[in-house]
């Protein structure tokens, strides 16, 4: 982070958006360590901090009477434990902007932090209002953002309120700024050979991806529900497997744009098979393009699991997103584990690996090998839109 904070009012937009059981505790906070780095580089530069976040979606979960769940949705939820982690009481606001959060921003003194309240509650952010972007541009001095998760989003609280600033007067903070240098290291000039791992329910989900990173990477290795619309598109019988009928066309043709491209793509020469989608179905081996009728196909089988871990063991950079099988029911767990692994004992060997978007994420986290990871992202459908080569309404906003 560049900019001299000394003295100065910093609005930061951080992705506070933790799961809570029904007491409102967090269960999981890795979101709120993730901002901690730089709200405390703010503060300890004689700055403070005005921090804003979404949490859950209210707009989405009115109460019977059309209103807002204020008592569900409130930020002050975690005033305490942000107060607990940063060592430093966190004031909070009940409003996002108005003559409040005014008095609240003005009174702030260097070293200090203050939370407003929940971005959502306000109808015009997730417009992009510019009317209340300006409002919260007004409370500060200097705009950072650091919520890579919402980077795709041109909300108020995301994008237009950069416009407000002076290009010295904004700036990514520290999670956002690993989150999109990491994601170039895989994007320009990667280290070569390049291999993406792709896997998750369906292809529909993933078509611009696939289409782009065949564009670039030298190994496609394909898993998860996906692979079976690409098996049955090339003639296999896939019994029961997950398909995308109205896909095998298109499945056809990125086939036939890897070969033209000169990529390697792998599809699972076998799959473990169950006779129900069930964590106690019936299992077994099978050849992936000879899976019998009334048996679906969960996982990636052992001599996939084999080459996908040879290819990925020999590569310098490595993409990965989405699960090779359904890997929250143990018995078809293991192809995504021995992808974690063989990603991992390469990323030990000097390879530089990245893991984004939801499922993926959760796997290494479940199979503990998240710190083995060169960098695991904290934004799913931003990092997905990233790899797709969109341009981040966020990222955009704050690069100009
Ligand atoms: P996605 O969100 O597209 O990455 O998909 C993740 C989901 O795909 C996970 O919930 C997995 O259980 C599911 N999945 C992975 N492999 C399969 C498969 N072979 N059949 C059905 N679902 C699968």
């Amino acid at each position: 982070m560049k900019i001299n904070y000394q003295g100065k009012k910093a609005i930061v937009r951080v992705d506070f958006n933790v799961p809570l059981d029904s007491n409102y505790n967090i269960t999981d906070d890795t979101r709120i360590r993730g901002a901690l780095p730089t709200i405390r580089h703010i503060i300890d530069h004689g700055g403070s901090a005005i921090l804003m976040s979404h949490l859950g979606r209210p707009e989405k979960k009115l109460l019977p009477d059309g209103s807002i769940d204020k008592e569900k949705f409130t930020l002050r939820h975690l005033v305490g434990h942000l107060s607990s982690l940063l060592g430093v009481e966190v004031k909070f606001c009940d409003e996002l902007v108005g003559e409040k959060a005014t008095k609240m921003a003005r009174a702030l003194q260097p070293g200090e932090v203050l939370l407003l309240e929940n971005t959502r509650f306000e109808p015009g952010e997730s417009k992009g209002n510019e009317a209340l972007a300006k409002q919260l541009a007004e409370l500060a001095d200097v705009y950072v953002n650091d919520a890579f998760g919402t980077a795709h989003r041109a909300h108020a609280s995301t994008t237009t309120i950069a416009q407000f600033f002076d290009q010295g007067a904004k700036e990514f903070g520290f999670l956002m700024d690993a989150e999109v240098s990491n994601a170039e290291k895989v994007m320009s000039n990667p280290q070569r050979p390049l291999t993406a791992i792709i896997g998750g329910a369906k292809v529909s989900d993933k078509i611009l991806l696939l289409e782009r990173l065949i564009d670039f990477v030298d190994n496609l290795l394909i898993g998860g529900g996906m692979a079976y619309t690409f098996l049955k598109a090339q003639g296999g019988q896939v019994g029961n497997s997950l398909v995308e009928e109205d896909k095998l066309g298109l499945a056809l043709k990125l086939l036939e744009k890897a070969k033209n491209k000169g990529v390697t793509l792998l599809l699972p020469e076998d799959s473990i098979i169950a006779d129900k989608f069930d964590a106690a179905a019936q299992s077994a081996s099978a050849n992936s393009l000879a899976i019998p009728d009334g048996w679906m196909g969960l996982d990636i089988g052992e001599k996939a699991r084999k080459a996908y871990a040879d290819v990925i063991r020999r590569s310098r950079t490595l993409l990965w997103n989405g699960p090779m099988g359904v890997f929250e029911m143990e018995k078809f767990a293991n192809g995504t584990k021995a992808i974690a692994e063989a990603t991992a004992e390469a990323t030990k060997n000097g390879a530089f690996s990245l893991v984004g978007g939801g499922d993926s994420v959760a796997a290494v986290n479940q199979m503990g090998l998240a710190g083995e990871i060169s960098h695991v992202s904290t934004g799913g459908g931003a990092m997905l839109e990233f790899l797709e080569g969109k341009e981040l309404p966020g990222i955009k906003a704050v690069k100009g």
